[in-house]
């Protein structure tokens, strides 16, 4: 399996490298980064956002389209919502095997921080490799450190590891594991 990460041409420019490696190095999926070949959809022109649901619907056609078997993961610079959430930093679909990050609340300095890039490629990371679980069948997480925590703040954000607690590591090793059929 492998994941492929659409990075939008308005996301951060020369990270999407480090970035893809990061989440191939944490989740242990291969990964390709390619330029998203995916139209923005969902633009609420009075919120300034996009809604999560309508892009996830999009990228799934498209992932439909093209028969793309393997999970999808969109980073897009627009900040996103959704019916229940008047902000998220991501979701994911596990049934169609897609998901999108957004970069607009990672980065320093919407908080009014000092820019770091070094900073925003972590919590790209964090964030991506978070949804790329969720694309596996994995649930939130109770362990704060854990990537599969929810979290609501950018601190709680930057609290988590970049890896899986021990027990969310079984579970993700056991959805990669190659299938063997008993005879
Ligand atoms: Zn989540
Ligand atoms: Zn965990």
């Amino acid at each position: 399996m492998r994941l492929h990460i659409f990075w939008d041409q308005l996301s951060p420019e020369g990270l999407q490298l480090p970035a893809g490696r990061m989440i191939a190095a944490v989740t242990g999926l291969s990964a390709v980064v390619v330029e998203n070949p995916v139209r923005i959809m969902g633009f609420v022109n009075a919120r300034k956002q996009i809604d999560a649901q309508v892009q996830l619907d999009h990228l799934a056609a498209y992932k439909h389209q093209h028969r793309i078997t393997d999970p999808i993961l969109l980073v897009v610079s627009q900040d996103l919502f959704n019916a229940g959430h008047s902000a998220l930093f991501g979701l994911a679909r596990e049934q169609t095997g897609v998901a999108v990050i957004s970069t607009a609340r990672l980065a320093n300095e919407y908080y009014g921080r000092e820019p770091s890039d070094d900073a925003l490629i972590d919590r790209i990371v964090t964030e991506g490799a978070h949804e790329a679980g969720h694309l596996l069948g994995l649930g939130h997480c109770t362990n704060r450190e854990c990537i599969m925590f929810c979290p609501d703040t950018l601190d709680e954000l930057d609290g988590k590891k970049k890896e899986f607690c021990a027990a969310c590591r079984v579970k993700l090793e056991e959805k990669l594991q190659p299938q063997i059929d008993q005879i």
